[in-house]
């Protein structure tokens, strides 16, 4: 009967979730009306119970079974029964741990296995981020919070996160760690909203000992998502729950994010991931190269080429990566030695890529957007300081990340004059220095363009 009941709740709920919550279900009893399930932990059994026994229960009935109610166990707590005792342990085992991956599975976003501290090349740009991971992975007593890791694209924030799961996975297996992207926490949160599950949602995140929310700046805007991220974000941080959160730029940048919300982001540590430097570029590629050459043995690779890589692949370590299990993929395809011309030749799309110059429009488009202004705007006539400031930074910025002349820069600003152009760069440079906003602005600019 259980086994009829299963593939019809498999077509009910959905395969991942049958996967995550139903399959691990253990039948134990169907008696007096009560059907007795064992789950592998509480907070399966919780979860079930809240969000499944409805359909178990329907299906059940369907079948023609007299249940009216379910109960679920979970085995540690309880006697073990007789006919488990004969079960092996690698079994039981197994289906801990599953379930453990299960509940990231459905409460969170499932983990890289490869993300691990073990994994991560330590360098000047990412030091204190990793030490501050580190710390929060020990599990001990929460001494900032949140944590707020942020930098561009592909430096490693999710890596590190993701190792922080891992790392307190293993060693407080008891504590309720919960990861996933802002993203994700929106699309329950509407979830939620639709199926007026709004109150276990509130619980399943009020209930977490650890939460991780990646890309947070994802949220900025959507309302209703916002003030429940603070509600949330607040009721964890009064139970004192470690929180990590994750942006691609400080609190203070990130647009259209409620004021409350930058304030509280403020409130722990809030730590920088540098954009990469040659040192740990090539100690990446020299990691990753090691792993490589087990993984294809007999494959030659030539002194200089690493270096090659890291002095030319300056963008992110995605990218970085990516060309090197290109470039060992091809070279054991075609059973030749991975050297410099075999690197140049392989690579030519991303070394072309990584040569790329940034552009006046680039610029353009990304200053009147931090701005809030109109690109329109920003190369058009009006002269108001709120434009025209934007303006003249979009010149300095066409001026120091372009090898475009004066002129040139003139012609694509609405065919100003040259000496506006210089006049413009002047002005910021002479304000840069006595205004920190401004400062700051251009060096998130310049890292935005840059990534
Ligand atoms: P982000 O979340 O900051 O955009 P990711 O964490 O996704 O970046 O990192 C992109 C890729 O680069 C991943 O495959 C990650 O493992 C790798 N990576 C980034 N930084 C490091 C590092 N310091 N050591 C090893 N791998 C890294
Ligand atoms: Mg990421």
């Amino acid at each position: 009967l259980w086994t009829v009941a299963r593939a019809e709740l498999l077509k009910a709920v959905g395969k991942s979730n049958f996967a995550n919550w139903i399959e691990p279900l253990r039948l134990v009893d169907l008696s007096d009306g009560i059907v007795r399930f064992d789950a592998p932990t509480k907070f399966m059994r919780d979860w079930v119970m809240r969000n499944f026994s409805d359909h178990i229960l329907r299906e059940l009935s369907n079948l023609g079974a007299a249940v009216g109610r379910l109960e679920i166990g979970v085995p540690e707590l309880r006697p073990i029964p007789a006919q488990t005792l004969t079960a092996p342990e690698p079994a039981a085992a197994r289906i801990r741990k599953t379930a453990r991956g299960d509940e990231a599975d459905l409460a969170g976003a499932p983990l890289d296995a490869r993300f691990t501290f073990d994994s991560f090349v330590v360098g000047k740009p990412n030091e204190l981020a990793h030490a501050a991971a580190r710390r929060v992975a020990e599990g001990g007593p929460v001494t900032f919070n949140p944590l707020f890791l942020y930098g561009g694209v592909g430096l490693g924030k999710t890596h590190l996160m993701h190792a922080i799961a891992h790392e307190l996975q293993a060693r407080r297996p008891e504590l309720r760690v919960l990861y996933l992207s802002a993203e994700q926490f929106m699309y329950r949160f509407v979830q939620a909203l639709r199926d007026r599950q709004i109150m276990d949602f509130k619980e399943m995140f009020r209930s977490v000992d650890v939460l991780m929310v990646d890309d947070v700046q994802f949220i900025a805007g959507k309302d209703s998502t916002q003030d429940e991220f603070f509600h949330t974000f607040n009721a964890l941080v009064d139970q004192r729950k470690q929180i990590v959160i994750s942006a691609d730029r400080a609190p203070g940048e990130i647009k259209d994010l409620e004021e409350r919300i930058k304030s509280r982001l403020q409130c722990g540590l809030v730590v920088d991931v540098h954009p990469t430097d040659y040192e740990l570029r090539l100690g990446i590629l020299q990691t990753k190269a090691e792993m490589y050459r087990g993984q294809y043995a007999g494959l030659k690779l030539a002194d200089g080429v690493l270096e090659f890589l890291a002095h030319r692949i300056t963008t992110n370590v995605r990218v970085l990566e990516g060309a090197l299990t290109r470039l060992f993929a091809f070279a054991s395809l075609v059973g030749r030695e991975i050297t410099l011309d075999l690197a140049q030749e392989c690579l030519v799309d991303i070394l072309r890529a990584s040569d790329r110059k940034v552009t006046i429009e680039e610029i353009q488009r990304k200053v009147a957007e931090h701005y809030n202004v109109r690109l329109s705007d920003l190369i058009g006539p009006k002269r108001v300081r709120t434009i025209a400031r934007p303006r003249q930074i979009a010149m300095y910025l066409s001026k120091h990340l372009t090898t475009r002349s004066l002129p040139e820069i003139g012609r694509r600003f609405g065919g100003r004059d040259h000496t506006t152009i210089m006049h413009g760069i002047r002005k910021v440079e002479e304000l840069k220095g006595a205004d920190r906003q401004m400062a700051e602005d251009l060096d998130l600019l310049r890292r935005l363009l840059e990534a």
